[in-house]
């Protein structure tokens, strides 16, 4: 038998794509963290443009507050962030990113260009990292703010670049991320530029209303109806936003949006809370529209569950669910648009 272990360590370039595969699956990732950078940077308008549906190119531009040549050096570091510091942070995240890993794996797989300016004053600078190697930061004549530039996704990782689908799937996945955040920040002018064109653009006047108009098109914003509840007890303390009359609806759950303090959530239980205050007078296989906000006390929610971080998980998953029910079924039986029954479930 042989003494030469079988087991070895992996060197750290091939354990940074690994890791970065986790981060990054699809132009669609790339964006969705870029556009959480800009709205954590205190943004009031941002433009995501995507080249040849995100696979040729990304560029996300924010008015935010920018980065200092020091802060840009050190945003394309592992582990790098100025948004917790500690442990202790980690049980009430505030913001969109915490982890301080988006820019450095996005770096270690593409050709990544950063320019930014702090709005504070000050010079613009600019970085460039090529397959994780960052070169010098070099002053760059950049309005205050910051673009993001990702090129060439996955050139360096070619088992990933086989994954991606057509340029129509993938703008798919862009159109839904950025769809979801310009729902989100209504107050926030987004923009979604595909090829040169423009897809949508929303005003940033706060107003979801509009936001929605802008996205969805008039038939189904004239269609939508208001829902606001502040429970009095229970582990929610606010549902808030809009959803469609229940004979406005789509095959797919995807223009079913529920956000968690802000944040962008593909969580069942939500959308099924919201299934239910329809007590059974949706057509087969067919779902509304919805853009929900549930706020809950952020140490009642654990958004650190997957780097991806569109999951959560709630202490009180049924009493939060109960409570999303509640506050849609309300909405609807106001508007007479259920009957008042007891909702199906
Ligand atoms: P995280 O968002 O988890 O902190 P990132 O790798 O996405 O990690 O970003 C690292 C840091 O770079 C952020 O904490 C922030 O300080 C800075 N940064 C990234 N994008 C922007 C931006 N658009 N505007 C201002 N600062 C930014
Ligand atoms: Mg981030």
């Amino acid at each position: 038998m042989s003494e030469t272990p079988t087991i070895h360590e992996l060197d750290d370039a091939t354990v940074r794509r690994i890791a970065a595969g986790e981060v990054v699956e699809r132009p669609a990732s790339v964006v969705k963290e870029l556009l959480e950078n800009s709205l954590d940077a205190d943004a009031s308008r941002v433009t995501v443009a995507v080249e040849g549906g995100g696979v040729e190119g990304v560029r996300v531009r924010d008015d935010g507050v920018g980065m200092t040549a020091a802060d840009l050096e050190r945003a394309v570091e592992e582990h790098t962030t100025s948004k917790i510091s500690g442990g202790d942070d980690l049980e009430a995240v505030g913001t969109l990113g915490f982890r301080g890993e988006a820019l450095h794996t996005i770096g270690a797989v593409s050709r990544l260009t950063i320019r930014s300016r702090p709005r504070s004053g000050g010079r613009g600078h600019e970085l460039v990292v090529e397959g994780g190697d960052a070169g010098e930061v070099q002053p760059s004549g950049c309005p205050p703010g910051t673009v993001v530039e990702v090129a060439d996704l996955f050139y360096n990782t070619p088992a990933r670049r086989k994954f991606l689908k057509t340029e129509a799937t993938e703008f798919d996945h862009v159109n839904r991320v950025v769809t979801q955040y310009a729902l989100a920040n209504p107050d926030v002018a987004t923009t979604l530029e595909h090829d040169g064109r423009e897809v949508f653009s929303t005003a940033g006047s706060g107003d979801l209303e509009s936001a929605i108009l802008a996205v969805y098109g008039r038939d189904v914003a004239s269609a939508m109806v208001d829902v606001e509840t502040e429970p009095e007890d229970g582990p929610v303390t606010a549902v808030s936003g809009l959803v469609s009359h229940p004979e406005t609806t789509r095959a797919g759950r995807e223009y079913l949006s529920t956000f968690v303090n802000g944040r962008y959530v593909t969580a069942g239980t939500l959308r099924e809370a919201v299934l239910d205050a329809y007590g059974g007078q949706l057509a087969p296989d067919r779902y509304p529209f919805a853009v929900l906000f549930v706020e809950v006390p952020p140490d009642a929610v654990d958004v650190n569950v997957h780097p991806r971080k569109m999951e959560v998980r709630f202490d009180a998953e049924v009493a939060v669910a109960d409570a999303v029910t509640t506050a849609v079924r309300e909405a609807l039986l106001d508007e007479g648009l259920v009957r008042s029954s007891a909702p199906r479930g």
